[in-house]
């Protein structure tokens, strides 16, 4: 029986069929290569994995130099062709982006020997950018000419109309931008703020800035100065940095926490060179845009996190090298980078741009990420240059990962796997915590790196209920503001409106009960496991709620007297 009539098994059968096939020829061609190739695909058996690519590819290069038979068989035997061509196919196919691009390989074999020219050409594009990671790049032409009018897309609605006070604001917005720009060079502590006692200083709007010409007010320096010792405490006052520094304060966080890194004291990135970037990252929020999700809630993310971090010291606890713990502060610095002030839900209603282009799969948070890299990839502004390749794809991997988990929709994925290693480890109050880390293996180790640090920047995200009162109270207020504004938009659309979205009839009080009872409360008690550390979340947490249990209570029983006075009115 010859052995193409039954499944090869084993490498001693591939060998042996190699030998069937090419010993009795006077000349081995390419022509019997590809022949071989044929037979070889009917005759595998289904437990044999070969990567018959990598097979091929060298028996062709033989071919270039023996065509005799017998040499031919001891260069495959010599070379070890044939357990290499199986040991390949396990490495190939270790993650599924590998799997794609191994069938996009093969794909691409068959089109060449289809002699399909066009084919090959667009497989090998779609193969280099699946390489570079660059799926989501985003159009050149795009970018310079974004703006809000063009990010929403719905057909039949003249935003150019109903908008044009948002272009007005949007405006004004950008010739401020130019103005920072102009002292970009200028270290950020140094520069004199407006007079603080001007009580009716805007810290809400960028207004013209006019600390530009001042000199420096040393009583404001150490006013400044003071608050930023704080920098690693859960009770750091962001917003009285904000109206001390003219509307600044996240420059001034994004430096100071940037500057206490080791990455960042080993000069190994161009001091310039960050600055520039730490300062793009910020003008590109916009506070006109989003009232809540703009430069100084992505601060007060960078600033949660790196509290965490260090409070926790979870750089040694988690064997955190310094590339992963500098990458995941400027991931969360980028977190909701040229946040446009809707939710997901909305760009997916109104088919946005960016909904079609991330096909409603975490439109925002892939939005923010691109933009991130974007900004990145200009010469000024890129801090990654310094790095090698593999050393960039893990600053890459932390932030895209870190990112992506920010997407509310995954909550319940984040906070499962990290409940999960809590039980599989009996992870409780901080003990135990390390054993996660005890991974030999270089991937399993990144990966539980990784999902401690998507749950801490998800958690920094929602963590505004866990700061003190004062505090919390302003983040309530600015994050109902950009819904109520959502929904405002929504009514005009005449689109439904979304949930604690309309100003009308939501209960912020009542909306902030549900949210911290049922999302925030239960996510920082998992997280006290990992970082008892901080105490004080959980028990602002716990004054919060009372706090709005309170109010609501209150607004309950005034609902109620304005209903019996109108039934009284109504009566009479
Ligand atoms: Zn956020």
């Amino acid at each position: 029986m010859s052995s193409s009539s039954k499944h090869i098994n084993s490498s001693e059968q591939l060998l042996d069929f190699i030998k069937e096939k090419f010993s009795n020829l006077n000349q081995i061609t390419k022509e019997n290569i590809l022949n071989f190739k044929k037979d070889l695909e009917s005759s595998l058996s289904p437990n044999l994995t070969i990567n018959i690519n990598y097979l091929i590819e060298e028996l062709s290069q033989i071919i270039k130099t023996k065509t005799n038979p017998k040499q031919f068989i001891e260069a495959i035997t010599s070379k070890n062709i044939i357990n290499k061509s199986i040991s390949n196919i396990k490495k190939d196919i270790s993650t599924r982006g590998e799997k794609v691009d191994s069938i996009l390989k093969e794909l691409k074999t068959a089109a060449e020997n289809a002699n399909d020219k066009e084919s090959v050409t667009d497989l090998e594009w779609i193969i280099q950018k699946l390489h570079e990671g660059d799926i989501y790049e985003i159009n050149e032409n795009f970018m310079e000419n974004e703006h809000f009018k063009t990010e929403i897309n719905k057909e039949g609605v003249d935003y150019m109309i109903q908008y044009s006070k948002i272009e007005n604001d949007l405006q004004k917005s950008k010739d401020y931008s130019a103005v920072r720009k102009n002292n970009l060079n200028k270290n950020a502590i140094n520069i004199e703020a407006k007079n603080t006692d001007d009580k009716n200083a805007n810290i809400n709007t960028r207004s013209e800035p006019n600390f530009i010409i001042k000199k420096l007010n040393p009583e404001l320096s150490i006013k400044i100065t003071n608050i930023l010792s704080k920098i690693d405490s859960p009770d750091f006052d962001i917003f009285s940095l904000d109206s001390l520094t003219d509307a600044k304060g996240s420059l001034f966080v994004a430096e100071e926490i940037i500057d206490r890194l080791d990455i960042v004291k080993s000069e190994i990135i161009e001091r310039d060179i960050l600055k520039n970037f730490l300062n793009e990252i910020v003008e590109n929020y916009s506070r006109v845009n989003a009232y809540y999700h703009n430069d100084l809630h992505a601060a007060d993310v960078m600033q949660t996190l790196y509290t965490m971090l260090i409070k926790g010291n979870l750089k040694a606890k988690m064997k955190l090298d310094d590339l992963s713990k500098f990458a995941i502060i400027i991931g969360a610095l980028g977190h909701d980078l040229k946040h446009p002030g809707q939710n997901n839900m909305f760009h997916i209603t109104t088919r946005s741009k960016i909904a079609i282009r991330y096909n409603d799969k975490s439109v925002l948070e892939n939005y923010h990420i691109a933009n991130i890299f974007k900004i990145a990839k200009e010469d000024k502004y890129n801090i990654f240059k310094p790095f090698r390749p593999e050393e960039y794809r893990i600053m890459r991997r932390r932030i895209v990962e870190g990112i992506l988990a920010t997407d509310m929709k995954k909550h319940q994925k984040v906070i499962g796997k990290i409940k999960n290693r809590a039980e599989v480890y009996s992870i409780k109050n901080g003990k135990n915590f390390n054993k996660m880390f005890n991974e030999t293996d270089a991937n399993k180790l990144f990966d539980a790196q990784q999902e401690v640090l998507n749950m801490l920047i998800h958690s920094a995200d929602i963590s505004n209920p866990a700061k003190p009162s004062k505090i919390s109270q302003q983040w309530t207020d600015k994050v109902y503001e950009e819904f109520f504004r959502q929904g405002d938009l929504e009514k005009k659309l005449e689109i439904p409106i979304s949930m604690m979205c309309d100003r009308l009839t939501t209960n912020v009080n009542q909306a902030m009960i549900g949210f911290i009872s049922f999302v925030v409360m239960p996510t920082i008690d998992i997280l006290f496991n990992f970082l008892p550390e901080i105490p004080e979340y959980s028990k602002n947490i716990h004054e919060n709620l009372k706090k709005h249990q309170l109010e609501f209570s209150k607004d309950e029983q005034a609902k109620k007297l304005k209903e019996e006075k109108m039934n009284h009115n109504n009566n009479n």
